[in-house]
């Protein structure tokens, strides 16, 4: 079996979103990490609530499609394909912040079931991060994710962004990892399984140099059920600013390989 070739990023964010604002983060700047890494494939995915679907948080209401659309046209070069996406966002009413009418404009959409660092916008704002707040977001990780596999979406142009990611608890010591402990291979392999069969997208992004030993394997763990169940990975750096670009073809290395990804694993885009 081939493996799993470094050749695409599908997690990006240029300047227009309020999290960059770097004014160093510009398409051109894109396009030259893909051009120095052998990428043939990236994608734009600022952050997105398309006006269309009400309840955009006001941090939201700014970065709608004619924010986004400034971006465009994008830059090309002979053997990159530079698509046009967005990371959208999914509320506390479980909404997913993207109308039909953008999901069929755009190449590709990442909704993070994990931002649960927006108290009172994706989560009510009284879940702390004591013992009970921790269990109340290990309760939103699986239902946000459940929400995401029963939305009417194309799951064919659908990622699902950065599962491991800290944010989904914050504020506590060794918050994700406590929160990814407390879940089971059961309902880890009932999520994927699903995630599989309908052919959505599961991202890599995290640092993989970050943890060792058991929490090391904490990380890796919903990911390896993952691969079991047949799901289809796709690469997301996750970059905000051009300093970030330096390392990331290492960490899609260090984790493809100790994933023990091969082709057959990989997630294509626009393939049904
Ligand atoms: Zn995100
Ligand atoms: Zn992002």
């Amino acid at each position: 079996m081939k493996p799993y070739v470094i050749d695409h990023d599908l997690h990006i964010h240029s300047q227009l979103s309020l999290c960059s604002s770097d004014p160093g983060q510009t398409t051109g700047r894109i396009l030259e990490y893909a051009i120095n890494n052998g990428l043939s494939t990236v994608c734009l995915t600022d952050h997105f609530w398309d006006p269309s679907v009400p309840g955009a948080s006001g941090w939201y209401a700014a970065q709608d499609l004619d924010h986004i659309k400034e971006a465009l046209p994008l830059p090309q070069a002979e053997n990159v394909r530079f698509l046009f996406g967005c990371e959208t966002e999914m509320d506390k009413y479980f909404t997913i912040g993207i109308s039909d009418k953008t999901v069929d404009m755009l190449d590709f959409i990442i909704v993070p079931t994990t931002h649960l660092h927006m108290d009172g916008y994706t989560l009510d704002a009284s879940v702390g991060y004591d013992g009970d707040g921790i269990k109340r977001r290990r309760e939103l990780y699986i239902e946000r994710f459940a929400r995401l596999l029963s939305a009417d979406l194309p799951f064919h142009k659908i990622g699902l962004a950065h599962l491991t990611c800290s944010l989904a608890c914050h504020h506590a010591e060794r918050g994700i990892l406590r929160l990814l402990e407390g879940i089971s291979d059961q309902t880890f392999s009932e999520l994927f399984s699903s995630a599989a069969k309908k052919g959505l997208g599961i991202e890599l992004n995290f640092d993989a140099f970050e943890y060792e030993g058991a929490d090391k394997e904490t990380v890796y763990r919903p990911y390896r059920i993952a691969k079991e169940c047949g799901c289809k990975f796709y690469l997301g750096s996750d970059a905000h600013h051009p300093g970030e670009f330096e390392r990331a073809v290492d960490n899609f290395r260090e984790i493809v390989k100790t994933l023990g990804l091969c082709e057959e694993d990989k997630f294509r885009l626009g393939t049904r």
